[in-house]
């Protein structure tokens, strides 16, 4: 059935009965000209939004409405869990073609829902809007103790370099995708799943100083780290954590791994910087809570030394910041 044989507002009553009742006490949700909710009182109030455009962050012939609608909300979680924060609410802008169809956009708001309770979000307002591409905008709120939060800033010379879980998964899938190759495993590049509990942990430790999450690949998050934090660093390419899937793709496509890790980007794992010391107590805290292996991969350094990166030959070279960029 075609959307504009139910109109405007039946589709938002759709949507509104898929995503059903919010989980948190407030005063209005959808259905009024605002959203109305008790602001956190002892809190930090967190705020984030992020867009996805047909044709530049996803192709409708490789991913399904349903990937669509979990991941657009599932990156936004990514930046709340990079904080150190806690998710709250959400509001979806969201634009269709003309002829899109009902159930096409019930499965988008069906892979919002998902997420969205997973991660105990509440999708509260929106907009709905034709527009000659699917293109989705979600701000997310959420909430983070006065003294928890996690900025970029924060990376102190000597502090050693971490990641959550591997990296590099979600654009050897994209490579999967766009090559049209029959092999499995593109989950991580179409149903990210952000790493909510491993971010809170680490922020409530008191010994990360500096987190991001991995969006754009780790040499651009070091960098941006570096950068604002006024520092440089050394990473060591033996030590960043490849899966068996990443190294097999490599093969296939006759590509290098660490080029997926460092350049490719959308893996949605943590990168943080914390106290020497305090690697191993961290790396099990994570693990003992969430089985989320850690990884060390280098260390911050002076800001009179350069970003650079050991190779797989103990030689060091820069490391570029080239990720996936936009104006590029
Ligand atoms: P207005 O004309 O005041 O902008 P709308 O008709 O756009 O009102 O929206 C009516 C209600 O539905 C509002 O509460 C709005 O937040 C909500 N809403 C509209 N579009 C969406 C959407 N895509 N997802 C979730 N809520 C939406
Ligand atoms: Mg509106």
């Amino acid at each position: 059935m075609l959307a504009k044989e139910i109109g405007e507002f039946n589709l938002i009553k759709r949507m509104s009965d898929i995503l059903g009742n919010s989980s948190r006490q407030i005063i209005k949700g959808i259905g009024d000209d605002c959203a109305v909710i008790n602001p956190p009182s002892e809190l930090l109030q967190l705020v984030t939004t992020d867009m996805l455009v047909e044709g530049v962050h996803f192709e409708l012939s490789t991913a399904t409405p349903y990937q669509i609608g979990w991941k657009s909300l599932a990156v936004n979680i990514s930046d709340i869990a990079s904080m150190g924060g806690e998710p709250t609410y959400a509001f979806v802008s969201i634009g269709f073609p003309r002829n899109v169809t009902v159930e096409f956009v019930d499965e988008i708001y069906l892979g919002m829902r998902d997420v969205a309770r997973e991660y105990g979000v509440d999708i509260i307002g929106g907009d709905t809007v034709s527009s000659p591409q699917v293109i989705i905008n979600i701000a997310l709120l959420g909430e983070v103790e006065k003294d928890c939060y996690i900025l970029r800033s924060g990376a102190k010379q000597g502090d050693l370099i971490c990641v959550t879980g591997d990296v590099g998964g979600s654009s050897a899938g994209l490579e999967i995708l766009q090559k049209k190759l029959n092999i499995n495993g593109t989950e991580k590049h179409l149903l990210p799943r952000p790493r909510l509990k491993e971010g809170r942990l680490l922020a409530k430790s008191g010994y990360v100083n500096a987190m991001i999450d991995i969006s754009d690949g780790v040499s651009s998050e070091i960098h941006h780290i570096c950068e604002q934090s006024g520092t440089g660093a050394k990473i060591y390419m033996k030590d960043i954590p490849l899966s068996a899937y990443v190294q097999s793709v490599a093969n296939i496509v006759n590509k290098n791994p660490y080029d997926f890790a460092l350049f490719g980007g959308e893996d949605y794992e943590l990168l943080f910087t914390c106290q020497y010391d305090k690697f191993q107590y961290l790396q099990e805290l994570v693990y003992n809570n969430c089985h989320t292996p850690i990884t060390c991969i280098g260390q911050i350094l002076d800001k009179s030394e350069l970003i650079t990166i050991d190779d797989l030959d103990h030689r060091s070279i820069p490391l570029l910041a080239k990720g996936y960029n936009h104006f590029v």
